[in-house]
């Protein structure tokens, strides 16, 4: 990348430690962002981030906090302030699946994934808010006060059997999304989705760790191949940067053309 379209502004991603944000995280150094590598369990995978990021010519720290938890929640946002002076871009990205038939789903499968997967939102958007309003706009860096990114999916339009816990915190990611959107888009606050098809990281290896499970799931997508980290990076990047400053309240569908149902190209 020539242009460091993101140079002097910082970038917590949580979950950076593993797939997506990983890949995010890498793509926000190599724009020229300090990234703050927030992880939860494997600081040795965290730190290997960071030491990518590093050899990229930008700054980077890795900070462990449970992003359900908003004592710990707090204090990772007040050790970036410490770090870095402010946050300039937030991606909300720690997810996880804890699936099951609806039947015998339990209250703790369904509380643990709406805990991180959407509290979690809450919680790290609610931090970065708060901090976006305290320092205002710094025009040198970014013509918006601050961006969010709110990792979604696909699952925030498709409806998912055996996984309802999930598709439901990410119907409440899209409008946690656009509430934020629409309620800071006057301070200059930009909040925007990305919405994954399948990206190959280890949250779905069944459905690409096999010749069978793969086919099954290339019947789902036009575009023939699944995604990579690297896809969602170039994407984060974009929306992080004034480059996308006319965008805020969108649900970025990145997805091979999943949405578009590949099932009707023959019938339907
Ligand atoms: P992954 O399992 O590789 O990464 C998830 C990350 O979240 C890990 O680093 C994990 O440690 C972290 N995490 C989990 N609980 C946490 C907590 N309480 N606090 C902080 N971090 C926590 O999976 P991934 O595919 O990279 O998923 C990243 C995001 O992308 C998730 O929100 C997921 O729902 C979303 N997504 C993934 C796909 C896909 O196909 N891989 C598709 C759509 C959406």
């Amino acid at each position: 990348m020539s242009e460091k379209k993101l140079n002097g502004q910082t970038a917590l991603v949580t979950g950076a430690n593993s797939g997506i944000g990983e890949g995010v995280a890498i793509s926000l150094g190599e724009a020229g962002a300090n990234v703050v590598v927030n992880y939860v369990v494997n600081p040795d995978a965290a730190d290997a981030v960071v030491e990518k990021i590093k050899s990229l010519s930008s700054n980077a720290v890795a900070i462990q906090a449970d992003v359900s938890k908003e004592d710990q929640v707090i204090s990772m946002f007040q050790q970036v302030v410490q770090k870095f002076g402010t946050v300039d871009i937030l991606v909300n990205n720690a997810g996880l699946q804890r699936d099951a038939k609806f039947h015998e789903m339990t209250l703790a499968q369904w509380q643990l994934v709406i805990d991180i997967n959407l509290t979690g939102q809450f919680l790290c958007a609610r931090e970065a808010i708060r901090e976006f309003l305290r320092r205002g706009i710094v025009p040198e860096r970014s013509i918006a006060c601050g961006k969010i990114i709110c990792m979604s999916s696909v699952h925030e339009l498709i409806p998912w059997g055996g996984h309802a816990n999930y598709a439901t915190s990410k119907g409440g990611i899209k409008m946690l999304m656009q509430s934020l959107a629409q309620e800071y888009g006057g301070q200059k606050i930009r909040v925007n989705g990305i919405c994954p098809g399948a990206i190959k990281t280890p949250i779905n290896q069944s459905a690409w760790d096999t010749p069978e499970a793969y086919n099954s799931l290339m019947t789902l997508i036009p575009y023939d191949r699944i995604g990579v980290p690297d896809d969602i990076g170039k994407l984060a990047v974009f929306l992080a940067s004034d480059d996308s400053d006319y965008i805020t309240g969108a649900s970025m569908f990145i997805d091979g053309g999943m949405t578009v149902f590949k099932g009707f190209s023959t019938g339907g």
